[in-house]
C-alpha cells in the first residue's frame, strides 16, 4: 500500500487517493461533499481494549461523538427532523422559520448547528440544571435558549411543553416572520427512523452481523428503537439491552413493564427529575421513540452514578477514551452483559458524546484521573459513593 493507505482514518469512509495514482483525477471537483451535514453518519466502530480483555469479550464502541455538526448521535436526529419538514414544505430558508426544541442539550446542540447550515433559527428550551458547557454552546451557536426550572410533564412550562407552545405562538403572531416548527424529538418518528435508516445499518455492515448483543441508554428512546427494530430482524439472536442510570423508570418499564419502582408505588411523590448526575439518558414517562422498539428490548441493566463514574476515569486511565456520562452508562452496561453473557461475545456500544461538554459537572464529581492502573473491573462494577 502506499502512504494514502496508513493516512485513512480506519473506521471512516475516506478515500484518499493518491496523487501519483492515474485514477486520482476521476474525482471531479463537483463530487465534493456539500456542507457540515456530510459529516454526519458513518461513524466509527472501535474494540475497546480493557473492557474486552476484562471479560473475554469483543466490547464494540460506535464513535457516534464523531458526528461531525453537533458532535452526537443526536445529529443523524436533527438532520432527518429539518429535511422531513423542508420536503413538507414546512420551513423555507431564510424567511424568519425557527425551529423550536425541548432538549437537555444534544438534540438542541445539533438543531441549532444544521439550522445555521440550512438558513433557520433554533429556539431551545433546557432544564436549567444541565451542565452549563451546553447552553454556552447553544448561545455560541446564536440559537435562541430558554432554560427553565427542572419540572414534570404535566406543568405547561416543562422544557417540551414550553417548546411546543413557543412553537405554536410563533406561527400564530402575524407580527413575527416566519413560522414556528416543533421538532418533537419525543413523539416524532423522524427520531427512530433516523437510527433505524443510519445507526442500524452501519452496526450492521461494520460487524458483518457478528454481534450478540446491542446495549445503549434510552433519553427520547429513538437510538435504542430505531437500532433494533432494525438489527432484530437481521441478527440471529441478538440481545438488546437498555442501560438505564439509577432513578429512570424505564429500567421497570422493561423488565415489569410498569413505569415506576416500587417506592414510588407505594405513594411517594413522583419524581419530575431523574435523580442521578447522569445527563441525556433515563426518564420517568412513556414516549412514542422508546415504545415503538420496547417489545424488542430483551432486558435492563440499572447503573449507579458511582459506578458511571468510576467507568468514565477507568477508560481514560485504560485507553485514553474521554466521555460523557451516558456513554459511561452504556459502557458499565456493555460490561455487565459481557459478563453475563461470557466469554467469546460480541456486544455493541454507543459512546455519545464527549466529556468535554460534561467538564463542570459529571467530570468534576469524577475527579482528575490519578494512575490507579491496579484498578479491577470488580472495583469499577461495586463502586460505592465516595464520602
Ligand atoms: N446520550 C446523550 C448525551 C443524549 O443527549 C441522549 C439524548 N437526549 C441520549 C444519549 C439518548 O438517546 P435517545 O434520545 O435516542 O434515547
Amino acid at each position: 500500500g502506499s502512504i494514502f493507505d496508513r493516512l485513512r482514518p480506519p473506521g471512516r469512509n475516506v478515500e484518499l487517493k493518491d496523487a501519483t495514482d492515474p485514477h486520482a483525477h476521476d474525482v471531479q471537483p463537483t463530487d465534493y461533499p456539500e456542507g457540515i451535514e456530510s459529516t454526519i453518519g458513518n461513524t466509527p466502530i472501535f474494540k475497546i481494549k480493557s473492557l474486552s480483555e476484562a471479560t473475554g469479550c469483543t466490547i464494540l464502541a460506535k464513535a457516534e461523538f464523531l458526528n461531525g455538526a453537533g458532535n452526537s448521535p443526536k445529529d443523524r436526529v436533527a438532520l432527518n427532523i429539518v429535511s422531513r419538514a423542508e420536503s413538507a414544505g414546512l420551513l423555507t430558508p431564510h424567511s424568519g422559520d425557527t425551529v423550536y426544541e425541548g432538549t437537555v442539550g444534544s438534540t438542541g446542540i445539533s438543531l441549532a448547528t444544521i439550522c445555521r447550515a440550512r438558513g433557520y433559527h433554533a429556539h431551545i428550551c433546557i432544564p436549567s440544571d444541565q451542565s452549563p458547557e451546553k447552553t454556552n454552546l447553544l448561545l455560541a451557536l446564536g440559537a435562541t435558549v430558554s432554560p427553565v426550572p427542572p419540572a414534570p410533564i404535566v406543568d405547561t412550562n416543562q422544557f417540551v411543553n414550553l417548546a411546543r407552545r413557543l412553537a405554536a405562538e410563533h406561527t400564530a403572531d402575524p407580527a413575527r416572520p416566519g413560522r414556528g416548527l416543533f421538532a418533537d424529538q419525543f413523539e416524532s418518528e423522524a427520531n427512530w427512523h433516523a437510527h433505524f435508516a443510519g445507526t442500524g445499518p452501519e452496526i450492521l455492515s461494520q460487524t458483518g452481523g457478528k454481534l450478540d448483543a446491542f446495549v445503549s441508554g434510552a433519553g427520547t428512546g429513538g437510538t435504542i428503537s430505531g437500532v433494533a427494530l432494525f438489527l432484530k430482524p437481521r441478527v440471529k439472536g441478538l440481545k438488546v439491552v437498555l442501560a438505564d442510570p439509577q432513578g429512570s423508570g424505564l429500567f421497570n418499564r422493561v423488565r415489569y413493564g410498569v413505569m415506576f419502582d416500587a417506592k414510588e408505588r407505594e405513594g411517594t411523590r413522583r419524581r419530575h427529575q431523574v435523580d442521578t448526575i447522569v445527563e441525556g439518558i433515563g426518564i420517568n414517562r412513556v414516549t412514542r421513540n422508546f415504545e415503538v422498539g420496547r417489545e424488542l428490548v430483551d432486558d435492563a441493566v440499572r447503573v449507579s452514578d458511582e459506578q458511571a463514574l468510576a467507568m468514565a476515569r477507568w477508560l481514560v486511565e485504560k485507553d485514553g477514551i474521554f466521555i460523557g456520562s451516558s456513554s459511561s452508562v452504556n459502557c458499565v452496561a456493555a460490561t455487565q452483559v459481557a459478563l453475563q453473557m461470557g466469554p467469546g461475545h460480541t456486544i455493541v456500544t454507543l459512546l455519545c458524546d464527549s466529556g468535554a461538554r460534561h467538564l463542570s459537572k459529571f467530570w468534576a464529581k469524577a475527579g482528575v484521573v490519578a494512575d490507579a492502573s491496579g484498578t479491577s473491573l470488580d472495583e469499577v462494577l461495586n463502586a460505592v459513593p465516595r464520602t
